[in-house]
């Protein structure tokens, strides 16, 4: 019969110390993936549209809560209009 300490088995134990170095590998993996993208200065990032393209008709573009909220991009990191534009552009296939 398993030890039981504090309410814990020993195999509920083990098995929350092995969920958390999983976890960290998560967060880690995000923050990892975030300082791979490029800097909003570096692909020449602007809010506005350039023509009739948009971030929103980009295939990178992350919309956020509704068409006018500012989301996120896949290449570019930090806040990114839906109504803005980089050197990056590609339009959504349709
Ligand atoms: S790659 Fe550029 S144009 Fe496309 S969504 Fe990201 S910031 Fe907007």
């Amino acid at each position: 019969m398993a030890e039981v300490t504090n309410g814990m088995t020993r195999g509920t134990f083990l098995g929350s110390t092995v969920a958390l170095p999983a976890f960290l590998t998560v967060a880690n993996a995000a923050a990892l993936a975030d300082a791979q993208k490029a800097s909003q200065a570096s692909v020449h990032y602007q809010s506005s549209p350039n023509g009739n393209k948009q971030c929103s008709g980009c295939k990178f573009f992350i919309a956020g809560s509704d068409a006018n909220s500012d989301g996120r991009c896949q290449m570019v990191d930090g806040s990114i209009s839906p109504h803005g534009y980089c050197d990056s552009y590609s339009a959504k296939s349709s």
